[in-house]
């Protein structure tokens, strides 16, 4: 079955602890609110770190809120490559024995033990479309975009998440965007399952 679907590019980006963005920013410091996300409460902030790893560095890396219980660095494998730095492809919030790098902002600095990870393409999937698609929580799913950008692609091994707290949005980075030559930061694909 095919459903049309939004494929988004996440770019590299940071989400961060109450106890790390004390450190980096400042005592109760509040992220700024920048623009809205696709998932629902989710938002880009204001502020951006640099990451630095022993032989690189990527600087003004945007910090996304709210802020969670721990912190994670998601970066593409051209970023991996770039900070040489041995970072696991796993989905959000997978960390255990991910990569270290250390985080900089204007107050301070912390090393990052584990947390840095390339983000494994995933679908964010409500109840209603798991159910219209006959798909359960980590179901694996292909999406076209061949059509769509000037590079025709097909991508295999999407992870499906289902809660009711998402939209429907598939989430690539920007490695994967690039390879399909995708215009913005937002097409439509179809899902093929
Ligand atoms: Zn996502």
């Amino acid at each position: 079955m095919l459903k049309r679907v939004k494929v988004e590019v996440s770019a590299h980006h940071v989400h961060i602890s109450r106890e790390d963005l004390d450190v980096l920013f400042g005592v109760n410091y509040e992220l700024t609110f920048f623009k809205e996300l696709s998932q629902p409460g989710q938002f880009a902030s204001l502020e951006k770190v640099d990451l630095i790893s022993a032989d690189g560095r990527l600087d003004n890396v945007r910090i996304l809120g709210p802020i969670r219980l721990k912190s994670q660095v998601e970066i593409s494998q051209t970023d991996a490559r770039r900070l040489k730095v041995d970072a696991p492809l796993r989905l959000s919030g997978d960390l255990e024995g991910s990569a270290s790098i250390k985080l900089v902002g204007p107050k301070g600095e912390i090393i990052l033990k584990e947390g840095v990870i390339i983000a494994k393409r995933h679908f964010h999937c409500t109840t209603k479309t798991a159910k219209e698609l006959n798909l359960v929580d980590k179901s694996i799913v292909k999406v076209k975009t061949g059509e769509f950008g000037a590079r025709g692609l097909i991508f295999d091994n999407i992870e499906v998440r289902i809660s009711d707290e998402f939209s429907d949005a598939v989430h690539v980075d920007t490695d994967e965007g690039n390879a399909f030559s995708m215009g913005g930061v937002c097409m439509m694909g179809e899902i093929i399952n």
